[in-house]
């Protein structure tokens, strides 16, 4: 059994569940945020009738209380922190997908989506670090999405462009912009960081149409989170395949 301890943001449901579920089955102690204490506590009884060794932390990434109370928590019971996977993410746009509202997208949407997806992203990030760099090998592991590839935007007739989400790939580019920088950062430390494109993956974000089951969704996340000394770092994956920027 592993003495691990990772913290997934968004563990109530989701592909942040399922991570929860498939680390933990990997012996891995599990921190599951969650922003709802009701939906937080009942998905850690789920993980616990498993077997899993699972605790509930109540955590809004845009709650600035709840990143300090996150470090202090983590602090004071484990005095480390090996893996974080900063899965939480919003999808709010009023057009959804298959409309193109980058010139009437209100500030407001914008700011939220760039609020959750990104920059609470980097705060909560940057506050545990200290207890990332206390593990022997921590990971942080950010959900990203083939959505923020620029590189696959680039072409307009890309059937990745189509799907228009103007704030929400701007968010998960930014994300990934934050990887690359984190992981530079991080360079010559043990600790690894990478962004995962899940998949297309049949969640309430992902949808009924989505063609990738949730058990699926979540072993792009696992995997990086419990990656090797050998395994990469500042890189973007999909399924073991690396992704253009
Ligand atoms: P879901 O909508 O099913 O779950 C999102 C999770 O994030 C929920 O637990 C939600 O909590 C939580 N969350 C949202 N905002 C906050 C917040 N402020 N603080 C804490 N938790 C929050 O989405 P998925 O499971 O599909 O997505 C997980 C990640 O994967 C996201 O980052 C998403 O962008 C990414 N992704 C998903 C894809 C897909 O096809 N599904 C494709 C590519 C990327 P609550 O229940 O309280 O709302």
């Amino acid at each position: 059994m592993s003495n691990k301890i990772a913290l997934i943001t968004g563990a109530n449901k989701g592909i942040g569940f399922e991570t929860a579920r498939q680390l933990g089955k990997e012996g891995v102690t599990i921190i599951a945020g969650a922003r709802s204490k009701e939906k937080g506590e009942a998905a850690v009884k789920q993980l616990q009738d498993e077997g899993i060794t699972a605790e509930f932390l109540q955590l809004d990434v845009d709650n600035n209380a709840d990143i300090k109370g996150a470090y202090d928590y983590i602090n004071n019971k484990y005095g480390k922190l090996d893996i974080l996977v900063n899965n939480a993410g919003i999808m709010i746009e009023s057009g959804g997908f298959g409309t193109n509202n980058t010139t009437t997208i209100s500030d407001k949407e914008l700011h939220d989506t760039l609020d959750t997806n990104f920059f609470n992203v980097v705060k909560l990030t940057n506050t545990l670090l200290p207890l990332i760099r206390k593990s022997n090998a921590g990971r942080i592991v950010n959900l990203s999405s083939i959505l923020g590839s620029l590189n696959l935007h680039s072409d307009a007739s890309s059937p990745i462009y189509e799907s228009k989400l103007f704030a929400y790939n701007t968010s998960k580019t930014a994300l990934n912009s934050y990887t690359i920088h984190l992981a530079a950062a991080l360079a010559g430390t043990s600790v690894k960081v990478n962004s995962v494109h899940p998949g297309w993956v049949k969640t309430d974000m992902g949808t009924d149409a989505a063609p990738m089951e949730i058990t699926d969704g979540a072993k792009t996340s696992v995997a990086l989170s419990l990656l090797d000394e050998n395994g990469p770092t500042g890189k973007y994956m999909h399924l073991g395949e690396e992704l253009p920027w």
